[in-house]
């Protein structure tokens, strides 16, 4: 059974990413983002492999479940929070931390009864982003109300999450700096906001907690840099193989909607990998794949299956051959996100599950 296409992945090289991390900020503990199945990579390998992390942070309840029903007894923070009071019973039983920012997720952790006091709660502030977040105005309140309940909680902590991160010397980013620095200032509470490109760029918001997602995985947040320019890298390599090749005569249009026609004769590969596999149908005429080493642009529309190339640049191309999707230094997601007018966190995270992960170095 052919196991094309599949998913490469580089514990090593996650390991090493979360060294870089700490490069960056020697001073902070390091709660790494794994939600979304690890974007992309695989959630139980990828935190078996990040053990050395001082917390675990996911997006879901069911995500942090998942964790922990897989034995991992880490903190694990939930940036969505609680919102039953079911939930609030459980997150107290599996000892999960979670996010509050809003009043009403509060309200309900005041009814529920639950077994033992959490061991922290992270409040998010809303500082600027305007998505999740606590009105600063109330902020003080609630810090004033659960420190009253040891019962229930035992430490809070602030976070917040920046909008523009990814650019950098925006002053927006300082502005939200400022609006936390101020009540970090007033509460004596620790603090968690830097995502990865914070990070990377704005030491000043490091504080007590970092969060990394995106690095950890080896790719840049910024649209001008590649993880490799700061001392990161890939993770992930994605990789299939060329299924079939036909010489194409002068006037042959390619695929679907004949968006591509040969004004030559033309030797055309066709690569086992689609939208059904994650690989965006934006790239449709304008992505390429290394063959060879050698760069090969696609043809045509993207189907949910294959994708035609132009073998011209690489004659010596076979059927069978190993075909680079993306995760080399020649081909970064980072690179073909921009292709595709997206960001390399929505190209990881769309690799469905038809594509298999085979992990390295584990
Ligand atoms: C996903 C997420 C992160 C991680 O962001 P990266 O840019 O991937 O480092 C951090 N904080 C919050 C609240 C998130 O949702």
């Amino acid at each position: 059974m052919s196991r094309y296409p599949f998913a490469r992945i580089d514990l090593a090289a996650l390991k090493h990413n979360l060294q870089q991390v700490r490069l960056f900020a020697p001073n902070s503990k390091v709660m790494s983002v794994i939600k979304a199945d690890a974007y992309g990579h695989g959630v139980i390998q990828v935190a078996q492999a990040l053990t050395q992390s001082d917390a675990f942070a996911v997006a879901r309840f069911s995500e942090a479940l998942t964790l922990r029903k897989h034995g991992f007894d880490q903190p694990i923070t939930i940036f969505e929070g609680v919102s039953t009071i079911e939930e609030w019973q459980l997150t107290a039983e599996y000892d999960l931390t979670p996010v509050i920012h809003q009043q009403q997720h509060l309200e309900l952790l005041l009814k529920a009864k639950t077994s033992q006091p959490l061991p922290l709660i992270w409040l998010m502030l809303e500082t600027g982003m305007h998505r999740l977040g606590l009105p600063q105005q109330d902020v003080i309140q609630i810090i004033d109300a659960l420190e009253k309940r040891s019962d229930l909680v035992s430490k809070l902590g602030l976070m917040s999450h920046f909008a523009n991160s990814d650019l950098l010397n925006d002053a927006r980013n300082n502005q939200q700096l400022t609006v936390m620095k101020k009540l970090a200032e007033t509460t004596g509470l620790p603090v968690c906001m830097a995502n990865s490109a914070a990070i990377i760029s704005l030491p000043e918001s490091h504080y007590d907690w970092i969060r990394p997602g995106l690095m950890l995985y080896g790719a840049s947040p910024f649209a001008n840099k590649s993880g490799a320019d700061v001392g990161l890298k890939p993770v992930m390599q994605l990789i299939s193989k060329l299924i079939a090749t036909q010489q194409l005569k002068a006037g042959d249009e390619v695929g679907y909607g004949g968006q591509w026609t040969a004004d030559k004769p033309v030797r055309m590969g066709v690569v086992s990998i689609g939208y059904g596999d994650g690989y965006s149908r934006h790239l449709s005429n304008i992505g390429k794949v290394l063959i060879r080493g050698k760069e090969v642009p696609i043809i045509g529309r993207v189907s949910m299956d294959t994708v035609c190339v132009n073998l011209d640049d690489c004659p010596q191309a076979q059927q069978d051959d190993e075909v680079i999707i993306w995760g080399a230094d020649e081909l970064a997601v980072e690179w073909l996100a921009d292709k595709a007018g997206t960001i390399p966190y929505e190209l990881l995270t769309c690799v469905t599950p038809r594509v298999q992960r085979e992990y390295l170095n584990g």
